[in-house]
This record gives C-alpha cells, sequence and structure tokens, in this order.
C-alpha cells in the first residue's frame, strides 16, 4: 500500500510537574519514528540528569529576550518564573519534511499555538492518578528544593484547571497504558480526513 500524503501535526502533551509527562514523551519517541520532539529553550537552571540540547537549550535572561525579539518562538511563556520558548525554525522544518513534532509545553503555550495552527494542533493534557500520587512524584525530584516544591504543588491545582482547553485528557496512572493511549491518539489523528492532503489523488489512482 502507498502512504498517503498528509500534513504533519503538532502533538502537544502539557501537564501539572509530577504528572510523569517527560517518561511518557521519551517513551513516545522511543516507539513512533514518525515523531520527533521540539526541543524548548529556557532561562532556568540545568538539573544534573538534563543534557544541554536534548531536554532544552540553556539560555540567559538576555539571550531570551534576544530570541523573542527577533520572532525566533512559535510561543514562549513565564512559567515558575523563568522563561521558556518553542524554537521556531526545527518546528517548521520537520513538519515541512512530513514528520509530525511532539511538545511538552503549559496552557499558555498551547493557546498560541492554538491561535497559530488550530488546525494542525492536537493537545493531550496529563493528568496524575491521585492527589497523593502527585505529591509523592514532585518530592522525589530531588535536585529541587522543598521551596520549590511546595510552590509547585500550589500551583498544580491552577495549571489542572485548564484542562477543559485541551482535546484529550489522558490519567497518567500506569505509564504503560498512558502511553498506548497516546500512540492511538496519534495514529486516529493522522488518519484524519483533513490532513490527508494526497488523499485524493491517491483515489484518482484507485478508480482510474
Ligand atoms: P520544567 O522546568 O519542569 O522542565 O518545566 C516546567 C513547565 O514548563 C512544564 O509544564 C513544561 O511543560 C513547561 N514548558 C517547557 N517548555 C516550554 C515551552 O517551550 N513553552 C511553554 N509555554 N511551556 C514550556
Amino acid at each position: 500500500m502507498s502512504e498517503i500524503l498528509r500534513r504533519g501535526l503538532m502533538l502537544v502533551l502539557s501537564s501539572p510537574s509530577g504528572a510523569g509527562k517527560t517518561t511518557l514523551s521519551r517513551r513516545i519517541l522511543e516507539s513512533d519514528a514518525g515523531i520527533v520532539m521540539s526541543v524548548s529553550a529556557t532561562t532556568r537552571a540545568k538539573r544534573s540528569n538534563e543534557v544541554e540540547g536534548r531536554d532544552y537549550v540553556f539560555v540567559s535572561p538576555e539571550e531570551f529576550e534576544r530570541m523573542v525579539r527577533n520572532g525566533e518562538f512559535l510561543e514562549y511563556a513565564s512559567v515558575f518564573d523563568h522563561q521558556y520558548g518553542t524554537p521556531k525554525k526545527p518546528v517548521m522544518a520537520a513538519l515541512a519534511a512530513g514528520r509530525d513534532v511532539l511538545f511538552d509545553i503549559d496552557w499558555q503555550g498551547t493557546q498560541q499555538l492554538k491561535e497559530r495552527a488550530r488546525e494542525d494542533l492536537v493537545s493531550v493534557f496529563v493528568l496524575p492518578p491521585s492527589h497523593e500520587e502527585l505529591e509523592r512524584r514532585l518530592k522525589t525530584r530531588a535536585q529541587d528544593s522543598e521551596e520549590i516544591v511546595a510552590a509547585r504543588m500550589a500551583k498544580a491545582a491552577s495549571e489542572i484547571s485548564h484542562w477543559p482547553e485541551y482535546d484529550y485528557v489522558v490519567v497518567n496512572d500506569d505509564v504503560e497504558r498512558a502511553h498506548a493511549k497516546v500512540l492511538a491518539i496519534l495514529e486516529a489523528e493522522r488518519a484524519r480526513r483533513s490532513r490527508l492532503a494526497g488523499v485524493g489523488e491517491f483515489v484518482a489512482q484507485l478508480t482510474r
């Protein structure tokens, strides 16, 4: 069977910190060769388990401002007193090459993408399974101070309140199940008629 030409899609995963979204993103990238990660720029400090250029591009506030002024971001927002933004160029290049792009961004960024590219956007809100589990996961992130953990817990409720703005909601009770759900969403959205730019041509071949 020949592949039908289609537009790439933008798959956004948002959640409060500690919902297990980073692990989920990694699993999706490992299991699906057709999707690439959008690597954000941030002004926050690198954690010791993070790799420059893989997890984030770590920049100074001045460099971030320069990127904003030059229009280098597809979206950007302030989260927990730090700046985060999605560099436009790699996303555009991936979509042009017919690949899908995965974003780990917050609700503010998702809203901006919705305004700019509603047709290409598929948004998923990932929820932790319970209050206790959320707290436990935030605490095991050892490099953050007690203060940061408390601040994140307090903000989790307000972040969670944005779930109605998303296309899909996935409860991350078990990473395998959550992973399977996101892959199912991705496959279904890839088959959406409006994305299949080449379907007319394909049908013409079938019925010639
Ligand atoms: P963390 O500092 O824990 O890696 O991320 C904090 C929050 O910032 C997460 O909710 C994450 O989704 C969000 N975030 C990361 N990169 C971006 C980005 O480029 N844009 C926006 N709007 N949010 C981001």
